[in-house]
C-alpha cells in the first residue's frame, strides 16, 4: 500500500477549481490523502456531513480530477477515520466500504442530503432572521425544551432550509448520540405512502416516532393532503408527547396553509412561530462576502455592492448571481471586477426578463462554436477570425435582448453605438451571401435561445 505524493491532492483540488469551479468550497482544504492502493486513491474526511456530501455530490468529479493529474485510472473513495482505521486492522486499503453517517443510521433515501454549507457558522444574522436564529440555536442545544415545535416560515429562498439543516448539524455534533431525522414533507409523503402500500406502516412508525429530532422541510405541502395529515398529526403528538424536538418549514403561517385541518394549526402554534424575511442591503452585502469567502473567491467591495443593490428579492438568487460571476471569470480567466459584475448579470437581475438570453450567454455560446475566446471578443482587434464572432454576438444582442445600442457597443470592448450598427447590416448581408453563414447564425440564435429557456 502506498501512500499518496502530498502534492496530489493539491494538484487535485487545482484541477477542481479550473473545471467545477463553482462546485469547490474552503473545506476541501481539510480533504487529506491517506492510502493509494490496488487503484484506488483513499480521501479521508473528517467531518461526517462532509464525508457523506463528498460521496453523493462529489464523487465523479474527484475521479475526473484525479485521472486528469496523475494520468492514471485512479478510483477515489472517501473515507472516513473508522472506516480508515478498520482497513488499517483488516490489513488492506481497499475492502468494501458502507458508509453510514446519515442521520438517524442507516436512513432510507427519502432522507435529505445536509449540505456542508448549511451551517451556523455560514448564517448570517439581520433583522429579518434573528428571532428565527435565535430559537434555531436554541433548538439544537436542548432540543425538545426550548421551543417546541419550532415553525419556521417565509418565502422562497430565504435561508427555513439552510436554518433546518443547521440544527441537525450543530445538534448531532454537540451530541453525537441523539437520533435526527430531516425530510422533505413530500419525502414523508411518499414513504408514508409506500408503507401504506407494503403493509409496513409498524416500520414506519417506529423510524418516524422514535426519533430525538424529527425536521420536516416544507410542511405546506400537507395542504390538501388528507391521510398524510393524519398520520402526521399522529406522528406529531407522539413525539411531543415523548418531549421530542419538532422542527417545520413553510412558505405560509399556519394559518395561512390552504386546506391544513383545524388540529394540526393549534399544535403548529403552541410552540414558537417564527418568521424570515428578505434581508436588508447590509446584511445581503454581508451574506455576499460569507457565500463568496465560503468559495474562496475575492469579491471585491464594489462588486458586492453591486450585486447587493441589483438583487433584493432573496439570498438564492444572492447566490445565483456570484455563480454566474464566477463561471464568467473562469470562462475569461479574468479577475472578479465591476466590469465582469455587469457582464455577467446583464439585464438578467431584473426578474422579468428572465426569459431573454444574456449578452454572457451569447458571448459563452458563439466563442464555443467559434473556438475563439472571449477577451479576443472585447478586444479591439480587428482580425477577421475574431471580427465576424463579433458582429455576430452584437447581431444577436440587438435582436433578443433589450440591450441599446450604446450598452452593446459597450460589452464588447467599448465600441460606439455605429459599429454596432454597422455589425447588425453586416450580419444581415453576409447571411444573404453565404448559406454556410446563414446556418451557422441560425444554430447559435437556437442554442442562444435554449440556454435563456
Ligand atoms: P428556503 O428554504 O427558505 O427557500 P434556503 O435555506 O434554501 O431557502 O436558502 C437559499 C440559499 O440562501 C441557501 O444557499 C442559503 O445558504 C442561503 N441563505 C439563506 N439565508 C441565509 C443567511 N441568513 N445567511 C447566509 N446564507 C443564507
Ligand atoms: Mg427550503
Amino acid at each position: 500500500m502506498g501512500r499518496p505524493d502530498p502534492q496530489t491532492r493539491d494538484a487535485i483540488l487545482a484541477h477542481l477549481r479550473r473545471t467545477y469551479p463553482t462546485m469547490c468550497r474552503r473545506w476541501f482544504d481539510d480533504i487529506v490523502p491517506v492510502t493509494l492502493a490496488g487503484g484506488t486513491l483513499s480521501l479521508l474526511v473528517r467531518e461526517p456531513v462532509q464525508l457523506k456530501y463528498l460521496q453523493k455530490r462529489c464523487q465523479h468529479q474527484f475521479t475526473e480530477a484525479a485521472q486528469a493529474v496523475t494520468g492514471r485510472l485512479l478510483a477515489v473513495r472517501f473515507v472516513s477515520e473508522e472506516e480508515l482505521e478498520q482497513g488499517r486492522a483488516n490489513g488492506a486499503g481497499s475492502g468494501v466500504v458502507t458508509p453510514d453517517v446519515g442521520f438517524g443510521g442507516g436512513a432510507p433515501e427519502e432522507e435529505m442530503l445536509i449540505s456542508p454549507d448549511y451551517s451556523f457558522d455560514n448564517f448570517i444574522i439581520g433583522p429579518g432572521n434573528r428571532l428565527a436564529h435565535a430559537a434555531a440555536v436554541a433548538v439544537a442545544k436542548k432540543p425538545g425544551w426550548a421551543y417546541n415545535p419550532l415553525f419556521i416560515h417565509g418565502g422562497v429562498g430565504l435561508g427555513k432550509t439552510h436554518l433546518l439543516q443547521a440544527i441537525c448539524q450543530a445538534a448531532s455534533r454537540s451530541n453525537p448520540g441523539l437520533s435526527i431525522y430531516y425530510v422533505s414533507c413530500n419525502g414523508f409523503m411518499t414513504q408514508f405512502v409506500s408503507a401504506v402500500q407494503a403493509g409496513k406502516m409498524s416500520e414506519f412508525r417506529q423510524l418516524f416516532r422514535n426519533v430525538d429530532i424529527l425536521l420536516i422541510d416544507d410542511v405546506h405541502d400537507l395542504s390538501n393532503r388528507d391521510r398524510t395529515q393524519e398520520e402526521f398529526f399522529h406522528t406529531f403528538n407522539s413525539l411531543y408527547q415523548a418531549g421530542k424536538q419538532i422542527v417545520v418549514s413553510s412558505d405560509a403561517a399556519p394559518k395561512n396553509i390552504p386546506a391544513l385541518e383545524e388540529r394540526i394549526i393549534s399544535r403548529f402554534n403552541c410552540g414558537l412561530v417564527a418568521d424570515v424575511q428578505q434581508p436588508g442591503f447590509e446584511t445581503r452585502v454581508t451574506i455576499l462576502k460569507s457565500k463568496a469567502s465560503l468559495r474562496q473567491l475575492k469579491l471585491p467591495d464594489d462588486v458586492a455592492v453591486y450585486i447587493a443593490e441589483r438583487i433584493d428579492t432573496n439570498i438564492r438568487d444572492l447566490e445565483g448571481a456570484i455563480t454566474k460571476i464566477q463561471g464568467l471569470a473562469a470562462v475569461n480567466g479574468s479577475p472578479i471586477d465591476l466590469e465582469l459584475a455587469k457582464l455577467a448579470l446583464g439585464d438578467r437581475a431584473g426578474s422579468d426578463r428572465a426569459h431573454l438570453p444574456t449578452i454572457p450567454e451569447i458571448i459563452e455560446a458563439v466563442t464555443v462554436y467559434y473556438g475563439v475566446k472571449p477577451s479576443d471578443l472585447l478586444s479591439k482587434r480587428r482580425h477577421k477570425s475574431i471580427a465576424l464572432p463579433r458582429q455576430i454576438c452584437m447581431w444577436l444582442a440587438r435582436k433578443h435582448t433589450r440591450h441599446s445600442l450604446e450598452e452593446i457597443g459597450g460589452y464588447f470592448g467599448g465600441r460606439d453605438h455605429t459599429t454596432v450598427m454597422h455589425a447588425v447590416k453586416a450580419v444581415k448581408a453576409k447571411r444573404q451571401d453565404d448559406g454556410a453563414l446563414d446556418q451557422d447564425v441560425c444554430t447559435l440564435e437556437q442554442q442562444v435561445l435554449a440556454v435563456a429557456g
